[in-house]
């Protein structure tokens, strides 16, 4: 399962490419909300219940719905980009490793309680036992794996948010 910088470059390659948008300006809401939106499922570690109910695609939903009712309605753009940067988490959680049993994340809660896990292996584990003599080295190792990656992604829904609309 990706780090939170794993997590954050999926937030802002969605809101690049589908935040609420005005021509050639990036609003920085419009990719600070993606942002932390998928980032924000592993707040579950503080209650212990990682993987599941905030790691679903109802989850995702719950967030998007949020946006839209805190921005009355106007802001559909950016409920949208808030709903699927949450399930960005979830995708790459279900593609990534993990060592922890049970493998996987509740992807499709409420509706179902079962564990999905891909066997992808796409993203590395991050280590949390720092007890470990590989600790910093694995988790710099797989954070960087991650960069390489998705910034490259980033960059280029950057390049093409940047274009003048008459180009596209
Ligand atoms: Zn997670």
């Amino acid at each position: 399962m990706p780090s939170p910088v794993g997590h954050a470059l999926g937030g802002l390659i969605v809101g690049l490419a589908v935040g609420d948008r005005e021509p050639g300006a990036v609003r920085p809401w419009a990719l600070a909300l993606p942002v932390i939106a998928a980032v924000a499922p592993d707040i579950d570690f503080l209650w212990g219940r990682h993987n599941m109910e905030t790691h679903s695609l109802g989850a995702a939903l719950l967030a998007g719905l949020a946006v839209l009712a805190w921005t009355r309605g106007r802001g559909p753009g950016l409920a949208l980009a808030v709903a699927l940067a949450w399930s960005s988490h979830v995708l790459f959680d279900w593609l990534g490793s993990d060592t922890t049993p049970p493998l996987g994340v509740m992807a499709l809660w409420p509706l179902s309680s079962d564990f999905y896990f891909a066997n992808a292996f796409l993203f590395d584990a991050i280590s949390r036992r720092t007890y470990r003599p590989d600790f910093w080295s694995h988790n710099l190792w797989a954070v960087a794996k991650e960069v390489v990656m998705l910034a490259p992604v980033a960059g280029a829904a950057w390049a093409l948010r940047r274009r003048p609309s008459s180009d596209r």
